[in-house]
């Protein structure tokens, strides 16, 4: 049986790190670091997620401002906050929450966010330095990835890696840090042929499709990492991941379990890359 990488004791132990960092920082420099997080309208998911991003800043000693905007909220009523916003000494970072309005154009909104604050790292000019490795913040998800195998230990240099899916999120930064990494990259997506030989190639296979528990026992080599980002909601409520973890955890060495594996990552990178964005302002 699998052992499980365990999201939460490694969400811990980093929002213990960050926290400490955090009190050095203000205490060298008397900045707290602040987070913007902007929701418009009223989906309930998202304000979930806004919740929670709020109660990580209160946690590691990040100043949260929750800006709420109403659904009717227009292009130009928002650009103008996140011009506000990219003026205010005060806010280190900022944080537009996905999905916009239909009548609101995201990537207009996430272009005007200043690279500086950038903390989901989805600006062009920070998905560029991504690619060319000089790098201020990592994309959230990925990054918690990253950390997570670098806990358990797992080597990446030289694994054959295969992430399914290639979002701008996930897929597409997953594949450039593991390659960052040295390990010899596959990305995988809906036109993939023979999707199953490509999957069962993989050491360290990472999971991002939206799918409910696509990935099987039979995708899956002896042995084999599987990371898996997927949250979907069943029918009955429940959460579950891209992979069927009960199947796939005979065959594999680690996988991470959804709830708990990837996702308490994601929130604890974004508190680290608003330290980083904390320090870069003190750089004029
Ligand atoms: P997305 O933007 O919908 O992208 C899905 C990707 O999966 C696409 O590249 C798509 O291929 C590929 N795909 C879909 N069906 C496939 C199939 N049958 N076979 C092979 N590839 C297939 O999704 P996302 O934003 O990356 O999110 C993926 C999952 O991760 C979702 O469940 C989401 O909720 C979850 N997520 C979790 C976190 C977290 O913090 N844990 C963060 C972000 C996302 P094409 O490109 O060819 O269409």
């Amino acid at each position: 049986m699998a052992n499980i990488i365990d999201g939460k004791l490694v969400t811990s132990e980093v929002r213990k790190t960050t926290a400490a960092e955090i009190n050095d920082f203000k205490d060298k420099y008397g900045v707290t670091p602040g987070l913007a997080v902007i929701l418009v309208g009223n989906d309930p998911a998202s304000a979930v997620y806004v919740r929670n991003k709020h109660k990580g800043c209160l946690e590691v000693g990040i100043n949260s401002y929750e800006i709420k905007m109403p659904e009717e909220t227009t292009e130009q009523e928002l650009l103008a906050e996140i011009d506000k916003l990219n003026a205010d000494e005060n806010v280190h970072g900022i944080l537009v929450q996905l999905p916009l309005p239909k009548h609101i154009n995201e990537e207009r909104i996430l272009n005007r966010i200043s690279p500086k604050k950038d903390v989901d790292a989805f600006h062009p000019e920070n998905v560029g330095k991504i690619m060319l490795g000089k790098y201020a913040f990592l994309p959230c998800t990925p990054a918690g990835i990253m950390e997570l195998l670098a806990f358990y230990n797992v080597d990446i240099e030289g694994k054959e890696c295969v992430v399914l899916g290639r979002s701008n999120i996930v897929g597409k930064p997953m594949s450039q840090l593991l390659l960052a990494k040295n390990g010899t990259v596959t990305v995988c997506h809906s036109r993939t042929k023979n999707l199953a030989d490509v999957t069962k190639r993989a050491d360290i296979l990472v999971v991002a499709i939206g799918k409910p528990r696509f990935v099987g026992k039979e995708m899956v080599k002896e042995g084999a990492v599987v990371i898996d980002v997927g949250i979907n909601r069943l029918p009955d409520g429940k959460l579950c991941g891209d992979v069927d973890f009960d199947a796939v955890s005979e065959v594999a060495s680690m996988i991470t379990p959804v709830p708990g594996g990837v996702g308490p990552m994601t929130i604890t990178m974004l508190l680290k890359n608003t330290l980083t964005a904390a320090k870069l302002s003190l750089i004029k």
